[in-house]
C-alpha cells in the first residue's frame, strides 16, 4: 500500500506489519530483512518510512499511574490525546508537548520531541524515567539514563534507528485548571520580536507566529503567545470533534497572495501591543488540532516542513538573511513558528540547543528544494542544524554538519547491528 507521513511527500509503496505480542515481535525482526517502527505517522517527511513498516499503535494501553508522583507507565502507541484526555480531568498534564497531541510515546521518544517551554523543561526525554526497548536481536532491555547511558542517548531522538520502544514510564506535572491565561505581544520587527522573547523569557511557555512575508522595515513582525496554566480549579475537560478538510485542495489554491492575505489578516486581528486573555489547553497547546487533514491544503503533491535552529549568538543575523530571502522568493507559509530554546541535552541526534528555531510549511512545487538549499547554506555558515522530524530532504553534508556526534551514533549502530535491520528512507539518505 502506498504510505506517506503528515507531509505527504515522500509517498512509498509499503508492506505494514503489526504484531500482537513479543514473540511474535521478535519473529517480525527476525525474519524481515529491514524495517522502521511507525507511532501515529506525524512526522512530516521520510523518518517512519521505509518498504516495510512496524505499526505501534494497536499498543495502547495504560499499564500504571501513581496519583500520588504522577508517575504514568504506557505502551508506546498511546497517543498524547489519550493522556490528555485521561488525566487533565483528574489534575494532570504532560510535562513536554509538542504543536500536536495526535503522537505517539513512541514517536514522541524517538524524536525526543520538545514544546513551548524547552527554555524550562527541555526535551521530551527529561520527563522519561524508562522505556522498554526490543533490539535488533530480539533481546528486550529497560533503558534509563543512567542505568544504559549509551542505548538512551542513542534512542531518546534516534528515530527509530536503535529498535522498537515497547512501552515507556513517563512523569507528568501537576496542574489547577484546564484553561493558560495568555498574553499576546504584538512586534513590529525582527528586534522587537528578541528583546520580547527576552523580556518574556521567564514565562513557562512562548511561542511566536512569524509573519514570513513581511519585508524591509517590518521583516521580523510576530505575534508572541507567553502564559502559563490558571489557578482556577476548572479541570473539565472532553476531546473536542474536529472539522476536517474533506479533499485534498487543488495545487493553485495555496499561492503568494492567499498566504499575504492570510498573514495580513492574522497579524491584524490583534490591535494592542499587549493583549491577556485565557484560552483553554486546546487553544494555547494544539489549535493546528482543531482542523483534522489539514494537510490537505497543500494538494495531492503535498508539502515539507523546513525547521532549523541557530546558536543563539548568531540567530538574529542568521534570521533576518533567512526572512528576507524567503519574503524575495514569495513562496510564504501560512505557519512560521519561532521558539526560543534552552540548553542541549546529551543526547546524540535531539534537535534542540541554546537559540532560536524556525518553522516553515512549504508546499511542495518547482523551485522550492533549491530555494531550501539556499536556505540550508546560511543555516550551516551560523553553525545551525535541520529537525529530523520534520525533513524529507536533507543532504547527507549539511545534516553531518548540525549534529557533531553523529559518527558515535554511527558507530554504536554498527557495533549492535542496528545499521542492518533498523532503516528509513531517511537514515538511507543522510547515511546513518
Ligand atoms: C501539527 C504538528 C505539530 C508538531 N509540532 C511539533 C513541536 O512543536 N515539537 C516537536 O518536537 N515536534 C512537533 N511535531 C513533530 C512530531 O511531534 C514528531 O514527528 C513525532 O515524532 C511524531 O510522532 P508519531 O507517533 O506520529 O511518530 P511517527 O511519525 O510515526 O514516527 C516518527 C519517528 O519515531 C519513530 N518511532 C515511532 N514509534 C516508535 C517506537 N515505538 N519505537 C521506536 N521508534 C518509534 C519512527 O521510526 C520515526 O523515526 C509536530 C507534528 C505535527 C504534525
Amino acid at each position: 500500500m502506498i504510505c506517506s507521513a503528515w507531509g505527504k511527500y515522500p509517498k512509498i509503496d509499503c508492506r505494514r506489519l503489526t504484531f500482537d505480542r513479543e514473540s511474535k515481535l521478535e519473529e517480525i525482526i527476525h525474519n524481515e530483512k529491514e524495517l522502521i517502527p511507525y507511532g501515529n505517522g506525524r512526522s512530516y517527511g521520510d523518518s517512519a518510512l521505509s518498504e516495510v513498516i512496524l505499526c505501534t499503535r494497536a499498543h495502547d494501553c495504560f499499564l500504571d499511574f501513581d496519583e500520588s508522583t504522577g508517575v504514568l507507565r504506557v505502551e508506546s502507541g498511546v497517543l498524547l490525546s489519550e493522556i490528555v484526555e485521561h488525566f487533565v480531568p483528574r489534575g494532570w498534564f504532560l510535562r513536554v508537548t509538542p504543536g500536536t497531541k495526535l503522537i505517539s510515546v513512541g514517536g514522541a521518544i524517538a524524536g525526543d520531541v520538545h514544546g513551548k517551554n524547552h527554555h524550562i523543561e527541555g526535551c521530551f526525554s527529561e520527563c522519561v524515567q524508562s522505556f522498554r526497548l526490543m533490539l535488533a536481536n530480539g533481546e528486550v532491555l529497560t533503558c534509563t539514563k543512567e542505568g544504559t547511558p549509551e542505548l538512551w542517548r542513542a534512542t531518546c531522538g534516534g528515530m527509530g534507528l536503535t529498535g522498537v520502544i515497547l512501552d515507556a514510564t513517563i512523569s507528568l506535572k501537576r496542574i489547577k485548571s484546564r484553561n493558560i491565561q495568555q498574553s499576546t505581544i504584538k512586534t513590529k520587527n525582527l528586534e522587537e520580536t528578541f528583546e520580547a522573547f527576552e523580556r518574556y523569557g521567564k514565562s513557562p511557555y512562548s511561542v511566536a507566529w512569524i509573519d514570513c512575508l513581511a519585508k524591509g522595515d517590518e521583516i521580523g513582525r510576530c505575534l508572541l503567545m507567553t502564559g502559563d496554566f490558571a489557578d482556577d480549579g476548572e479541570l473539565d475537560y472532553r476531546l473536542k470533534p474536529q472539522k476536517s478538510i474533506p479533499f485534498d485542495f487543488p495545487s493553485f489554491a495555496l499561492n503568494n497572495w492567499s498566504v499575504k492575505a492570510f498573514n495580513w489578516l492574522y497579524y491584524n486581528r490583534v490591535g494592542e501591543r499587549v493583549s491577556q486573555q485565557k484560552v483553554d489547553i486546546d487553544s494555547f497547546f494544539y489549535p493546528l488540532d482543531a482542523i483534522g487533514e489539514w494537510n490537505r491544503i497543500y494538494g495531492k503533491g503535498g508539502f515539507t516542513q523546513y525547521q532549523f535552529i541557530l546558536p543563539k549568538e548568531s540567530s538574529y543575523k542568521g534570521l533576518r538573511e533567512i526572512l528576507s530571502l524567503i519574503a524575495e522568493s514569495g513562496k510564504g507559509s501560512f505557519l512560521a513558528v519561532l521558539k526560543l530554546y534552552g540548553e542541549a541535552n546529551d543526547n546524540w541526534l535531539s534537535f534542540p540547543m541554546r537559540g532560536y528555531s524556525l518553522a516553515l510549511d512549504f508546499k511542495i512545487e518547482k523551485g522550492l528544494f533549491e530555494l531550501l538549499e539556499r536556505l540550508d547554506a546560511i543555516v550551516a555558515e551560523y553553525g545551525g542544524r535541520i529537525y529530523l522530524s520534520k525533513d524529507a530532504r536533507v543532504s547527507k553534508e549539511l545534516f553531518e554538519c548540525g549534529y557533531p556526534q553523529i559518527e558515535t551514533f554511527r558507530e554504536f549502530r554498527r557495533e549492535h547491528a542496528m545499521d542492518r535491520k533498523f532503516n528509513s528512507l531517511q537514515s538511507r539518505r543522510v547515511e546513518i
